[in-house]
């Protein structure tokens, strides 16, 4: 995914609408921002506006303002499709001013209906539902989801790969994502769907410390990697280095019982974790400091307030940012969230009005990137070629939500890359998956399909 094209608009296929949802099922397109929702679900759906999610508001993460250059034809053909396929009359490409790049390149290709919104430069400007709301000033009510009042959300390279699919006939085989932190060559490149990680590391030119430890994903929402040889999916957004003694390690390190000790001891009931907490600001009943208490005292004001930790979007401000004593309001909802779905509970409650100063709450990204010490660790990343070959990918058959894909083939079997071999599950949520080099099949089991460069 690294050549540059300058062509004009391409012509679309006629297509209806439910084929375009059809070919995104079979081409295993699936949401690229982190999530994994299979993208023909959303296709489906009816809709006023269709919004690209071009925030990229987490910090050392480089890809779709690149891809945003790279391939800016295909993302405006990818959101003419998605319309096509929506319904929706108005698109709107979300992203920052500072993706200058980006805007020259895709401004000579709007169309009328669709059009550039330029976001400030906060976190969690990504979260869909702050877009929406910076974007249009609707306001997703909590627990429920964009179309409910009516917008469809997508990442860049979703539409990309969406466009890819349609017009090239070419499935989702590979993935763009950033290589940064504590690497000799901090990069963004496109590899094979199923390259182990620990691959990349090394095409990036090795660490520069000595015990390092990963994040799947960006500094704030990133995962711990436990096992670097796992391979990169459809959602791997990107791979940051750190020292084991960072703060970013150190907290994902704490325990469950950690955090909770934390909380019992040391909340002072300050509330800054509720006065920053996106999802509050904009009027959702989600108030984290009660959540925190709630470890001390299982008592609340109202039912509904311990059911609103299932409305936590899990960006981290409360903890890496808002508390001033180390505690972590979201791991606190995870915890809540997991004994909460084990019992079906479900959070009912209205909107509420926002805070008057709400676009004021939101973090700064230059303050973002210092309290969370990441100026020794933050490159450009810039993207590069050629793209990596590897000898062997492990390629999992559930990289997204919902149902594991059914292999359709067995061990010994030569492939191309782009072939299906899982289709997806029938009658479930659930995509098909795709060589992603050609090659022999090796191992065929009930998690992953692993293929020999051949
Ligand atoms: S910011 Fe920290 S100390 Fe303040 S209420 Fe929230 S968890 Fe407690
Ligand atoms: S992680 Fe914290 S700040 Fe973010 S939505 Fe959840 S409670 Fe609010």
């Amino acid at each position: 995914m690294t050549e540059t094209k300058e062509a004009p608009l391409r012509k679309m296929k006629s297509l209806s609408a439910e084929k375009i949802a059809d070919i995104a099922r079979e081409s295993g397109i699936v949401g690229a921002g982190g999530a994994g929702f299979p993208t023909y679900v959303k296709l489906q759906s009816k809709a006023e506006i269709f919004l690209v999610n071009a925030a990229e508001c987490e910090p050392m993460l480089k890809v779709d303002q690149q891809l945003m250059v790279s391939h800016a034809c295909e993302l405006i053909q990818g959101i003419r499709y998605g319309m096509k396929a929506t319904g929706a009359k108005e698109g709107i490409i979300a992203l920052k001013a500072k993706y200058k790049k980006a805007i020259a390149t895709l401004t000579p290709l709007l169309t009328d209906n669709i059009r550039i919104h330029i976001l400030p430069d906060v976190y969690p400007a990504g979260d869909e539902v702050i877009t929406i709301w910076l974007a249009t000033g609707r306001r997703v009510p909590p627990a429920q989801i964009p179309i409910s009042i009516g917008v469809v959300v997508n990442n860049v390279q979703t539409l990309i790969n969406l466009a890819k699919a349609i017009d090239e006939e070419k499935p989702v085989t590979h993935r763009t994502l950033t290589i940064n932190g504590a690497v000799n060559k901090p990069m963004t490149l496109t590899v094979p769907i199923g390259t182990k990680m620990s691959e990349l590391i090394e095409l990036a030119g090795g660490c520069t410390v000595d015990h390092p430890e990963f994040i799947n994903g960006g500094p704030m929402m990133g995962k711990y990697i436990s096992d670097i040889d796992a391979p990169v999916t459809k959602t791997t957004g990107g791979i940051l280095v750190f020292p084991r003694e960072h703060l970013l390690i150190q907290r994902r390190l704490k325990t469950d019982q950690q955090i909770i000790a934390m909380a019992k001891t040391v909340c002072e009931q300050c509330r800054l974790c509720t006065d920053l907490c996106p999802r509050h600001i904009i009027g959702h009943e989600l108030s984290p400091h009660e959540l925190v208490k709630s470890m001390s005292y299982k008592q609340f004001a109202k039912p509904s307030t311990l059911l609103s930790a299932l409305t936590c979007s899990e960006c981290s401000v409360c903890e890496s940012y808002a508390c001033p004593v180390e505690i972590s309001p979201m791991r606190i909802n995870q915890i809540l969230k997991g004994e909460l779905r084990a019992q079906k509970a479900k959070y009912e409650g209205e909107i509420e009005p926002q805070d008057p100063m709400a676009e004021h709450r939101l973090v700064p990204i230059g303050r973002l990137v210092k309290r969370l010490n990441l100026l020794p660790y933050y490159h450009e990343a810039p993207m590069v070629e050629p793209l990596w070959q590897p000898e062997f990918v492990s390629i999992p058959l559930q990289q997204h939500i919902g149902a594991p894909s059914v292999p359709v083939v067995s061990v010994g079997d030569d492939v191309e890359a782009g072939d299906c071999i899982a289709k997806a599950a029938p009658d479930a949520l659930s995509v098909a998956q795709h060589a992603s080099i050609t090659g022999t099949i090796t191992e065929v089991d009930t998690k992953v399909i692993t293929m020999r460069r051949g």
